[in-house]
């Protein structure tokens, strides 16, 4: 049974220890990241703060700061998550309306409206302030209809303003860009504390028109439960935490950032778009969560991994059935560095790949290919193979002028980067030579010292 809400799977959580409630007051202003961090780093738990200061709204964080953590939240082993993704992406599964709606037991609109009363944090030193960082932004073509969700930072600004960054080449910016072609407001709802499953659907690299809900719903194997938004024409989660309703306003560029971000550099500051809030709708006693970025692995590390991987594996297999399988490293920020297993069946196959790879619209940087015997996980036996099966003079390809990730600080023109290919796979059609084992390793068991 997949979850309903954000709280069955904190309860899940905390059962297996792997939650652990925070009673000294904390501050909204970098404390929480502090512990957010911390638990990254440790690999350890999620962390639930009950005492807020100056805030009675309990804050969650760190709720995927571990690979664990995730695999919990999505039902899945390592070994099957991508697969559980893929079928979710081929069999999506519509929203449907739901009975009731906790997430409007409060409605807060007009001019009582303060995102103030939200405990958004400040995460980083250099931060231009307040953050929404795990909120999913819901909203609707102007001409078509057709539904996007997707996470993009936003900006606290005042009681009821937000900057909110989104690229010309993603989905919300393209629906913002159709609404200010015919000079109006683009409606958007932007649901907070959610069955984990629906932030983690909202990182597919869907096309565009695609309702990630609809993924969700796939992955869930049972439809979002949805309900009709306040004061804006849309529906978001019935179960829901929190849901900030409010406008992009047309034509509207105000100054956002600097933000700490997932490839471990602030994104500067830059003039974007901007959300006119209409409205507050929460649960009775809701819970905020908070999401970490910044320097990997963090929770939005973990976050995006998974879709990444699952989106692109999906695309090449149809290709090339020969592809086993697909890691996009947090070293790369889970966005830039892809590591694609493949068995070879021809000469040349991988560079086919590798070219295929780094030309997918979700704009890997750096392509490594490697045998099927290589645990892709496992960052020195990757290594390992980009050392012993890889000629540098044949084996690595470099193509300039690709369009880049926007974030990417170490581009001389924004947007603009070169990718590379490193094939390191065996030399195809020769006898490669072996790889040392040892005869029963598998059935070896050591004895615990403390036993
Ligand atoms: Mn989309």
């Amino acid at each position: 049974m997949p979850f309903q809400d954000l709280r069955q799977f904190l309860d899940l959580l905390e059962e297996k220890g792997e939650l652990v409630r925070i009673e000294k007051e904390v501050d909204l202003k970098y404390e929480i990241g502090a512990y957010i961090r911390k638990t990254s780093d440790a690999q350890g738990p999620a962390l639930l703060f009950e005492k807020v200061r100056g805030h009675k709204i309990p804050v969650v964080g760190g709720v995927f700061a571990k690979m664990n953590l995730g695999l919990m939240a999505l039902e899945a082993t390592r070994e099957k998550v991508l697969q559980k993704f893929v079928d979710g992406i081929k069999n999506p599964i519509p929203p449907k309306p739901a009975s009731a709606a906790p997430c409007q037991d409060v409605v807060i609109r007009g001019a009582e409206v303060d995102l103030n009363k939200l405990p958004n944090l400040i995460y980083s030193a250099k931060d231009a302030g307040p953050y929404i960082t795990v909120g999913v932004q819901i909203s609707k073509d102007p001409e078509t209809g057709s539904k996007n969700a997707s996470i993009y930072r936003m900006q606290v600004k005042s009681k009821n303003r937000l900057g909110l960054m989104s690229h010309a080449f993603q989905h919300l910016a393209t629906q913002i860009a159709k609404s200010e072609k015919i000079g109006q407001p683009l409606d958007i709802a932007i649901p907070l504390g959610m069955d984990p499953v629906i932030p983690y659907a909202s990182q597919v690299k869907a096309p565009y028109g695609f309702d990630e809900l609809e993924i969700a719903g796939g992955i869930r194997g049972q439809p979002v439960e949805v309900v009709k938004c306040k004061t804006v024409d849309l529906e978001v989660p019935a179960t829901a935490e929190i849901v900030i309703e409010g406008k992009v306003l047309p034509n509207v560029r105000e100054l956002e950032g600097p933000f700490g971000e997932f490839t471990g550099f602030y994104g500067q500051q830059e003039n974007n778009f901007v959300v006119e809030v209409t409205a507050i709708t929460h649960r009775k006693n809701p819970i905020y969560q908070a999401g970490l970025t910044g320097l990997p692995t963090t929770e939005n590390h973990i976050l995006k991994q998974f879709a990444y991987e699952a989106a692109l594996y999906e695309k090449l297999k149809k290709e090339y059935p020969e592809v086993q399988n697909i890691h996009y490293s947090p070293a790369g920020g889970a966005q830039f560095f892809a590591i694609i297993s493949l068995k070879q069946r021809y000469k040349g196959e991988a560079k086919n790949i590798i070219l295929s790879a780094l030309g997918d619209s979700s704009r890997p940087k750096f392509v490594v290919a490697v045998d099927e015997d290589v645990d892709i996980y496992d960052p020195i036996k990757v290594l390992w193979a980009m050392n012993f099966r890889m000629q540098p003079s044949e084996d690595v390809i470099i193509i300039p002028n690709t369009a880049g990730g926007p974030l990417d600080p170490s581009v001389s023109e924004k947007e603009v980067t070169s990718v590379i290919g490193v094939d390191a796979t065996r030399r195809f059609g020769v006898t490669f030579p072996e790889v040392v084992t040892i005869p029963g390793v598998d059935a070896v068991k050591i004895p615990n010292p403390r036993e």
